[in-house]
């Protein structure tokens, strides 16, 4: 059964003298374990699409279902909810906490799942561990290179064991090599059965993926598998 089905999404925004088409009848479903692309020109829809996914905002008109759930009408807190269950995030611009080090950063969805400390702890050193970063726990993001926040990012996003991972330009912020590993990261996860869906700008980084998503103006105007992902080392 699909993980994610959207039909004849539509996302409207209202302005004081117009109104702008963002998203336009889209729609398809993603299975579980997918790793997919989202790509078009900047204008084109692709934050909207990933702010409805997340459960961050709602439709004009259309159905989401996550997980077999009409989410499409739930109000704001019930939709928060279903959001801190199935759904990690990870941002072009990290989004960590300053002030905070790694492991308070990662630690910080548990405190608010109320999960214990001892759980915790043993919870944040396995993430930061998955991310190769066990010896960097105590350095604050400003100490750490822009590969090694956004895997603090990852882990953050990891904690509360989400199914699905919606990431928005992960590498965008990044140099060549640091998304490369990024990318091994996130095709590990996707081997151990996550389901990911990651915008990009970059031809190579979709190429990592096992289907793009392509949109222009508002609309998906392509859908294709990549036939031979390439692996990344
Ligand atoms: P992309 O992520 O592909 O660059 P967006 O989803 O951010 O595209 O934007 C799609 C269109 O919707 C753009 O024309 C953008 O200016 C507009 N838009 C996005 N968010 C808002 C908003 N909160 N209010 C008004 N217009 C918006
Ligand atoms: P991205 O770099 O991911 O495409 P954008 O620069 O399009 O992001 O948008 C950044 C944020 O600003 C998003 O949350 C988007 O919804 C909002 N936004 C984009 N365009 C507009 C707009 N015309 N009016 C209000 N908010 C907007």
């Amino acid at each position: 059964k699909p993980i994610i089905v959207v039909e004849e999404l539509t996302k409207i925004y209202k302005m004081e003298t117009f109104e702008l088409k963002a998203l336009q009848n889209v729609t398809f479903k993603i299975y579980p374990g997918e790793f997919v692309s989202v790509m078009g020109p900047s204008g084109s829809g692709k934050s909207t699409l990933m702010n409805l996914l997340g459960c961050l905002d709602t439709p004009t008109s259309g159905r989401y279902f996550l997980d077999q759930q009409d989410v499409s009408m739930l109000k704001d807190n019930t939709l928060a909810t279903f959001r801190n269950k199935k759904i990690g995030f990870v941002f072009q611009s990290f989004n960590l906490l300053p002030r905070l080090d790694a492991f308070q950063n990662v630690e910080l969805p548990l405190i608010y799942a109320g999960v214990s400390r001892v759980e915790r702890n043993e919870m944040v050193k396995k993430f930061l561990a998955k991310v190769g970063l066990e010896d960097r726990m105590h350095h604050r993001p400003n100490q750490l290179s822009g590969g090694q926040t956004q895997r603090v990012a990852i882990a953050r996003a990891l904690v509360n064991d989400p199914s699905i991972i919606l990431a928005d330009e992960p590498t965008g912020n990044l140099d060549t090599r640091s998304g490369e590993e990024i990318m091994h990261i996130f095709q590990t996860l996707n081997d151990e059965g996550k389901t990911i869906i990651l915008v990009t700008h970059e031809h190579d980084i979709s190429l990592h993926t096992k289907r793009i998503l392509l949109f222009r103006d508002g609309q998906l105007v392509g859908d294709e598998k990549v036939e031979n992902p390439v692996r990344a080392e």
